[in-house]
């Protein structure tokens, strides 16, 4: 009821009478009262005055798990929201949820992570208030070899979400990161449980760079914010509902056809890696090629300088630009 509240107060042009709340949610005047104490707990600047009612301060952005919640308009993605100040890892989150047995679409989002990660056992930088650091729960019924494909759809999504929310267009280092001006403003990380031939769950974690200015020297070069790119402060609830709905859309393409062919076209407009020379670094062996974007399974198609085309599958492998990161 609470964020219900919150939003018929955020939609609502004048003050909202406390009767109507009433009869909304057939409660009595009290139950109605305790919800608007609670967001003002929150942070919430609401009015509250006798015969006219509520009305809500200012309608900006609030970090909360009420605030995500009265904002997502997606069908079925994060209806299951679990909101924290600070975690190790959202990814580590959803995975304790899930072996607790959380359902589909389980959504975590939060403010800080204290162990961000990145691929292999690297680490993803997630300061407090100053990023989407978010993941969610699947538990798909298609084979475990389909599941890479995930973190495609997935950064196609964020790159729809971020482009309806900022107006940026990101490009996509194949296959899980995301680009402006060749440094690194979002990463995927996409784990999954399985037995041979059966998905426990996946976990697919998104982290956006939203409002950092700084990054520690190391990744000074290659990373980016959304506001450093931008110039100007950037709502995180309303980014998160854009990439959310976005998510839904593509997924939904990409289980129609149970590959990417729906989405191949769109994937490679935003990759930057296309007809450019790249250097995949592999476990055993690292070459260089020039990309020619990706197949309808999400394998990258390389052909080297004696002709060979290979496909490369995401997981074994990182990319590169021959003259840096991109
Ligand atoms: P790959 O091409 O294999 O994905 P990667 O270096 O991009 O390689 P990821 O696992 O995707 O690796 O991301 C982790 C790496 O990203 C870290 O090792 C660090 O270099 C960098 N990094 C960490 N935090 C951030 C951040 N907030 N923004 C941008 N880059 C970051």
């Amino acid at each position: 009821m609470k964020a219900e509240i919150l939003k018929m107060l955020t939609e609502a042009q004048d003050y909202l009478s406390g009767q109507t709340l009433c009869d909304y949610f057939h409660v009595s005047r009290t139950a109605v009262w305790k919800a608007v104490r609670q967001l003002q707990e929150e942070g919430y600047e609401i009015e509250a005055v006798r015969n006219r009612g509520y009305r809500l301060v200012k309608k900006e952005d609030i970090y909360s798990g009420t605030g995500i919640v009265s904002a997502l308009k997606t069908r079925w993605l994060g209806h299951h929201l679990v909101f924290m100040e600070e975690t190790d890892s959202s990814n580590n989150q959803i995975r304790r949820l899930a072996e607790q047995g959380a359902g589909k679409g389980t959504l975590v989002v939060a403010d800080q992570q204290n162990a961000g990660k990145g691929r292999r056992g690297r680490s993803w930088l997630s300061a407090e208030g100053s990023g989407v650091w978010m993941s969610f729960l699947l538990r798909p019924q298609f084979q475990p070899e389909s599941a890479s494909m995930v973190t495609l759809v997935t950064a196609l999504a964020v790159a729809d979400g971020i482009y309806e929310t900022t107006g940026l267009d990101c490009g996509i280092k194949w296959p899980n990161d995301l680009v402006i001006d060749g440094k690194k403003v979002c990463g995927i990380l996409t784990e999954m449980s399985s037995d041979m031939d059966t998905i426990q769950y996946i976990v697919v974690g998104i982290g956006i760079n939203v409002g950092i200015r700084e990054f520690p020297s190391e990744i000074r070069e290659t990373a980016t914010s959304l506001e450093l790119c931008l110039e100007e402060s950037v709502n995180r609830v309303k980014l998160i509902d854009a990439v959310l709905r976005h998510w839904e859309e593509r997924y939904d393409a990409f289980l129609q056809k149970m590959d990417l062919s729906l989405l191949q076209d769109d994937y490679q407009r935003r990759l930057v890696n296309v007809e450019n020379q790249v250097r995949v670094l592999g476990y055993s062996e690292d070459y260089v090629g020039i990309s020619h974007g990706i197949t309808p399974t999400g394998e990258l198609i390389v052909e080297l300088e004696d002709g060979e085309v290979r496909k490369v599958t995401s997981g074994e492998v990182s990319v590169r630009g021959v003259y840096g990161y991109v």
